[in-house]
């Protein structure tokens, strides 16, 4: 008896499992492998020897919440209310557990769109909804016209990842009027959106569902500072929703964690007075011309990178077996760690694509590339 029967076990799992087994270079799960800012490692140490090691407010540390508010206002223009509109959370996995739990009931119905990050179906399946996955075009933009044909008097929630994990694709603002018009016609759908990279755009700025007033009453926004100042393994994220999901939210959220990490909210509240999250932005798109640069001898196809921090790459002129084995291949034969992109797809759809996370210091990248460039 399960009650997650088609689930297994996740695909960072098991590839960082088998990199660290053949010793591989892991290019495979998310997070970066350089130092974490000085001054973030000198605040926690400072706060280790100070009374910050008690429950916190349920909803989060006063100050990290007005810090926030404040950072959303100088980030995308919108005034949010610290105390009722906003949330600490243990990553954004857990804002989006939490959210579904809260606001998804028995029967409804969730649009999730393939490919997706590997989060949002569990919970779904744990309120005895159903997963609506629909597939995005082969250029990775939205469907529009397959979204609204799955769009009924069930769907209670779409979900959207912007920028995308593991695509790199971001939305555009025709994306967000079409999305607009379509929330109108159908009032009961909340829009949860995942924006747990929106410090990590390149070429475009970012468009966050925060600067679209038609949508700020029906969305529920979720930002992760695992990303934002690479800590992933802090576990810390927040949401912002309006006040009457956000009553629902809590109530979840209170049973589930209760409050988090004491030490790394007030860390990351005394650290956001000494950093620019806008950092990141040029930080990672120099490694992202650079990755490139060096994968360019290789016989590995490049797709469009526009934002996160992963470069999703055709190896069709390498092989023609499927992408999961010959993630397993390239660990085993080339010391190298990726993650096949059929896993975000309900369909398992193999298009000979992997991921590759490039947040790695530059001695990392280049020796994988060398060893990714000698493959023939
Ligand atoms: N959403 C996306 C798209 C992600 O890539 C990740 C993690 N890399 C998460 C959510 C979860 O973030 P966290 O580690 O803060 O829970
Ligand atoms: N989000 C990270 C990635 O996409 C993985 C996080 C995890 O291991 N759950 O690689």
């Amino acid at each position: 008896m399960s009650k997650l029967p088609h689930i297994g076990t996740s695909i960072f799992t098991i590839m960082s499992k088998m990199a660290t087994e053949y010793n591989a270079i892991n290019l495979s799960q998310g997070f970066p492998n350089f130092q974490v800012d000085e001054r973030l490692t000198d605040i926690v140490a400072k706060l280790a020897k100070q009374n910050v090691h008690q429950y916190l407010p349920m909803s989060g540390y006063p100050p990290l919440l007005s810090k926030i508010a404040i950072l959303v206002k100088n980030s995308y223009g919108r005034a949010i209310q610290p105390e009722t509109e906003l949330l600490i959370t243990a990553g954004a996995t857990q804002a989006i557990f939490t959210t579904i739990q809260a606001l998804v009931e028995i029967n409804d119905e969730v649009i999730i769109l393939d490919p997706s990050y590997d989060c949002y179906e569990a919970p779904v399946l744990l309120c005895n909804a159903n997963p609506v996955r629909v597939s995005l075009n082969d250029d990775y933009t939205p469907n529009w016209d397959r979204i609204e044909k799955a769009c009924n008097w069930k769907t209670k929630m779409i979900i959207i990842n912007n920028p995308h994990n593991p695509t790199g694709k971001i939305l555009n603002g025709s994306d967000f009027k079409i999305l607009e018009l379509l929330l109108e016609k159908y009032p009961k759908i909340t829009l949860l959106s995942d924006e747990v990279y929106e410090y990590i755009t390149f070429d475009e700025k970012h468009i966050s569902a925060h600067s679209r007033e038609k949508l700020l009453h029906r969305c529920v926004m979720v930002s992760s500072f695992g990303k934002s100042f690479h800590v992933t393994g802090w576990k810390i994220g927040y949401l912002v929703a309006p006040e009457y999901l956000m009553k629902e939210i809590k109530k979840v959220h209170q049973f589930l964690v209760f409050s988090v990490n004491s030490i790394c909210q007030v860390a990351i509240s005394e650290y956001l007075d000494l950093v620019s999250v806008n950092e990141i932005r040029s930080f990672y798109e120099e490694k992202r011309n650079y990755f490139r640069q060096l994968l360019q001898g290789s016989k590995f196809e490049l797709m469009p990178c526009e934002g996160t921090y992963f470069q999703v790459a055709s190896y069709a002129s390498i092989s023609d077996i499927n992408d999961v084995d010959f993630c397993k291949w390239l660990i085993v034969e080339h010391g190298v760690a990726a993650i096949p992109i059929s896993i975000f797809h309900a369909d398992g759809k193999d298009l000979k694509l992997i991921r590759f996370c490039f947040a790695k210091n530059n001695d990392t990248l280049e020796a994988a590339a060398k060893r990714l460039c000698a493959i023939q």
